[in-house]
C-alpha cells in the first residue's frame, strides 16, 4: 500500500513533534506545519491523505485554513480543539473538517481515526462501478462523487458518506444514533449535531430548503429520511 501522507498543522511544539514521531512510527509521511500560513504554503505544493488542523493558531486561525483547503480538495481533515465548547467544534465541521478531537488526546486515538478516515476514502476496495440516480442526483459509488444535474457537489468523505447511507433507502428513517454508527463508524462526543452539521452541508450543497426539503427530509424527534423522487 502506497504510504499515506499527512499535513499536522499545530503551534505547540511538544504536541507537533510527539504527534509527528508517533504518526512516522505508524508508517505516515508526515509534513509538520507550525502556523495557518506554513500550512496553507504545504497544502499549496504537495498533495496530502489527510489534514490534521489545530484550530487555535497564529497567523492564519484554522478555520480560516479549513475554509481555504476546502475550496480546493475534499482530503478528510481531523479538526484538533482545545476548547470545550461544542459550538467551537461544530463550527469547524460546518467549514467541512470531517472529525475532531479535543485536547488532550492521545495519539493512538488520533491514529485509530485517521485510519477511519482514509478506510472512507479510499474506494480501491469496492469492486465495480455503481451508481445510485434519483431523479437528477446521481451517486457515483466508487468513484465517491455526487452530481446534481451534471455538477460534481464536491461533497467532502463525511457528507459523501451519509448522503449514500440515507440514499441507499429511499423512505427509511434514519436515527442520528445509527447515522452515526453508519457513517462515523464510532462513538462520537456531541453525535446528533455532528450528524446535524453534516446534514445542513449536504442541503445547502444539494440545493435542499430545510423548510421544504427536495431530497433529505427532517423526521422530528428521529432523525433524517431520503426522499424517493418517483
Ligand atoms: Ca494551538
Amino acid at each position: 500500500m502506497k504510504t499515506k501522507r499527512v499535513l499536522l498543522v499545530e503551534d505547540e511544539k511538544n504536541i507537533r513533534d510527539a504527534v509527528a514521531a508517533y504518526l512516522e512510527r505508524e508508517g505516515f509521511w508526515v509534513t509538520a506545519a507550525a502556523d495557518g500560513e506554513a500550512a496553507l504554503h504545504a497544502f499549496s505544493l504537495h498533495n496530502f491523505d489527510l489534514i490534521v488542523l489545530d484550530l487555535g493558531l497564529p497567523k492564519v486561525r484554522g478555520e480560516e485554513v479549513c475554509s481555504e483547503v476546502r475550496k480546493k480538495s475534499d482530503v478528510p481533515i481531523i479538526m484538533l480543539t482545545a476548547k470545550g465548547e461544542v459550538e467551537d467544534r461544530i463550527a469547524g465541521l460546518e467549514l467541512g473538517a470531517d472529525d475532531y478531537l479535543v485536547k488532550p488526546f492521545s495519539p493512538r486515538e488520533l491514529v485509530a481515526r485517521i485510519k477511519v478516515l482514509l478506510r472512507r476514502s479510499n474506494t480501491s476496495d469496492l469492486p465495480q462501478r455503481d451508481i445510485l440516480k434519483y431523479d437528477d442526483l446521481e451517486l457515483d459509488v466508487s468513484g465517491h462523487r455526487a452530481l446534481l444535474a451534471g455538477k460534481d457537489l464536491d461533497l467532502t468523505v463525511s457528507e459523501f458518506r451519509l448522503l449514500l447511507v440515507l440514499a441507499r433507502y429511499p423512505g427509511r428513517v434514519y436515527s442520528r444514533m445509527e447515522l452515526v454508527d453508519k457513517v462515523l463508524g464510532y462513538d462520537f462526543e456531541g453525535y446528533e449535531r455532528t450528524v446535524d452539521s453534516h446534514v445542513k452541508n449536504l442541503r445547502a450543497k444539494l440545493g435542499d430548503d430545510p423548510k421544504c426539503p427536495r431530497y433529505i427530509s427532517t423526521v422530528h424527534g428521529v432523525g433524517y429520511r431520503f426522499e424517493s423522487q418517483e
